[in-house]
């Protein structure tokens, strides 16, 4: 498709600066509206919560739901361009809003990515070009598929098709009775099975691929788990074995170009112990869009994930980003704002402020609650050593048990 670059600072005829949409208001649609601004920008974000973290930072903030007509008219009204900051944004409302403006990425990529059915399929047919395989799985949508799982995906993990997010919408099962049960316990709504495998180590890529087809990537970031939800990343060379590195990197470019998607992508892998020196790689899921695991490129790297968002969509020049800085990036839930005894509390901010190479970022929102994601905290410095050094330090103060992966 050929497109005509947005470029900012461009004044229409009704007087407005060219602006940028995102279906969306969380932090994700926070950081983006953030990055959109600094290029002059004006952005609308449409997201139902009048108290939405981007909703309060942009210039437009349109409160009805994702699939109203007339919000919807409005954000294609207002906007030269729309992305979306999450993947359940429905597919019909970005269908919609594509029939007015260049929207990206587009409903048909992020329809895959909704979809852990659709999503796997796309990862076996990449698997020719890419040689990464997803784990063994198979789709579960009625009783009668059941007694038919083979054994050997046990034991494994049920996960929802739709609507998982944060290890939320799964189920470790041990056998066929557990299998059953966790299934019914599921509502019977589509689902996947896959293998539990050994994880060794858990690492993403993110990707920009711009309207113009041309791909640049972030090296893989190696990320940390803790109850489903990302506690730690680390960003830095000597992460993770640089053969497999290259490998996630170009399997993610793959994904990419083969659904001809535009805009910033990230893709999860698992290195699992396959008895070879290194580990294999096991494609797990993708985002379409920014993600947690690259909030780091803000303060680490010479263009950010949502830098690339904006340039990506708006058809601006795609800069192949540098790090510049080792990194480390800790999630800050909101288990932070309450004590042992469940009373609220403020983190100890003053300290952690005071740690060098420290960057702090909380999304503004009004209500901390338990494994809710509230802010994060990135550290950068000269070197691993030095930065892994504070991040164990800025753990402690706010009394974060991730110690042991900070070595
Ligand atoms: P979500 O959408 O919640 O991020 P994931 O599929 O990424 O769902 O699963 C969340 C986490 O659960 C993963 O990051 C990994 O730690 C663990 N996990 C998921 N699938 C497997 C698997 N097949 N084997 C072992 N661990 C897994
Ligand atoms: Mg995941």
């Amino acid at each position: 498709m050929s497109f005509a670059p947005i470029f900012p600072g461009t004044v229409s005829a009704s007087g407005r600066p060219a602006t940028l949409g995102v279906m969306g208001g969380g932090q994700l649609g926070r950081m983006f509206v953030h990055a959109a601004q600094r290029l002059g920008f004006f952005t609308a974000v449409l997201d139902p919560d009048p108290d939405s973290p981007a909703g309060r930072v942009s210039h437009h903030h349109i409160q009805t739901g994702y699939s109203d007509a007339s919000g919807l008219a409005q954000l294609a009204r207002l906007c030269a361009a729309v992305t979306t900051e999450f993947e359940n944004v429905p597919a019909g409302a970005l269908q919609l809003l594509a029939a007015q403006r260049p929207v990206a990425p587009g409903a048909a990529a992020v329809a895959i990515a909704q979809d852990r059915i659709q999503e796997k399929s796309h990862f076996v047919a990449c698997a020719g070009v890419s040689g990464v395989r997803c784990a063994p799985y198979a789709v579960i949508e009625t009783p009668e598929q059941l007694p038919a799982v083979p054994a050997d995906l046990l034991p494994g993990i049920l996960k929802t098709a739709r609507m998982g997010y944060d290890g939320k919408g799964q189920v470790r099962v041990k056998d066929a009775a557990e299998l059953a049960a966790a299934w019914a316990g599921l509502g019977g709504v589509p689902c996947v099975l896959e293998k539990l495998l050994p994880l060794q180590a858990e690492c993403s890529v993110i990707v920009a691929r711009g309207w113009d087809g041309r791909v640049v990537s972030f090296s893989p970031q190696r990320n940390v788990h803790i109850d489903g939800i990302l506690a730690v990343t680390l960003a830095y060379e000597g992460n993770m074995p640089p053969a497999l590195a290259q490998r996630a990197q170009l399997a993610t470019e793959s994904i990419a170009n083969r659904i001809g998607y535009v805009g910033v992508l990230c893709v999860e892998f698992f290195l699992i112990d396959d008895g070879s020196e290194h580990g294999a790689l096991v494609v797990n899921e993708m985002a379409p869009r920014p993600h947690n695991s690259g909030h780091y490129t803000m303060d680490a790297c010479d263009a950010s994930q949502f830098d690339l968002q904006v340039h990506a969509m708006a058809g601006l020049s795609l800069p192949r980003p540098r790090q510049h800085s080792p990194a480390i990036m800790l999630n800050l839930l909101g288990d932070l704002w309450f004590d042992a005894a469940g009373q609220p509390r403020t983190p100890d901010w003053q300290a952690v402020l005071a740690l060098p190479g420290v960057h702090l970022h909380l999304y503004g929102k009004s209500e901390a609650r338990i494994d809710r994601k509230m802010g994060h905290l990135t550290l950068t410095g000269v070197d691993v050593a030095g930065v892994t050094s504070v991040a164990r330090q800025a753990a402690h103060i706010l009394g974060l048990d991730v110690l042991d992966f900070l070595r």
